[in-house]
């Protein structure tokens, strides 16, 4: 496995998880929750982040790496409590979901009562600032509003995907998805 086909990888309904985190190579990019892991880089990437925004108190993980079992589990539990539109609409198929890869976060604004499904995680303030700054930490905003027909996921202010530099910048600038962006390396390729 390479660089590239590691952190480029699309994981999407159409696309199960190829490559898989060494076990090794899992850690926590917030102190504070230490059960919350990444893949090594992206870990050190969105750490670097928070500390440049000084907002490990403001900013916090809710779901980081899953095994197959945890998204398997996330799914059944998600169908019996909100039916299946819901599941459908937020919880990734399991086998297809970018958190198995260990590059995929979701963060929420430090607050009370967070939504494990859908937390928030507002726009304005310092959430705002680490929107700006994500990209040039290798972050992409993975489902945003008005690509739902691509991504089949809906809108998730929430959930972001290492990809790493400078692909985060040149999806985040021209406004694509990871779909499109990657449709659009094979065609430079080939
Ligand atoms: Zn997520």
């Amino acid at each position: 496995m390479n660089y590239r086909e590691f952190y480029l990888q699309l994981v999407d309904p159409q696309n199960p998880v190829r490559f898989l985190p060494d076990g090794r190579d899992l850690t926590a990019p917030h102190p504070d929750y230490p059960d919350i892991l990444m893949e090594r880089r992206a870990a050190a990437a969105l750490r670097a982040l928070l500390a440049r925004l000084d907002a490990f108190d403001k900013i916090i993980p809710v779901s980081g790496f899953r095994s197959q079992a945890e998204q398997q589990a996330i799914w059944d539990e998600t169908m019996s409590s909100h039916g299946p539109d819901y599941t459908k609409s937020y919880v990734a198929i399991p086998g297809c979901s970018e958190h198995q890869t260990g590059l995929a976060i979701d963060l929420a604004a430090n607050r009370p009562d967070i939504d494990f499904i859908c937390p928030d995680l507002p726009y304005d303030g310092v959430y705002g600032e680490f929107r700006r700054l994500a990209p040039e930490y290798g972050f992409i905003l993975r489902y945003p509003r008005g690509k739902e027909h691509i991504t089949q996921i809906s809108e998730e202010p929430w959930h972001f995907r290492y990809i790493g530099t400078p692909h985060a910048q040149i999806i985040t600038e021209n406004g694509l998805v990871l779909e499109e962006y990657m449709q659009e390396e094979e065609q430079n390729a080939s």
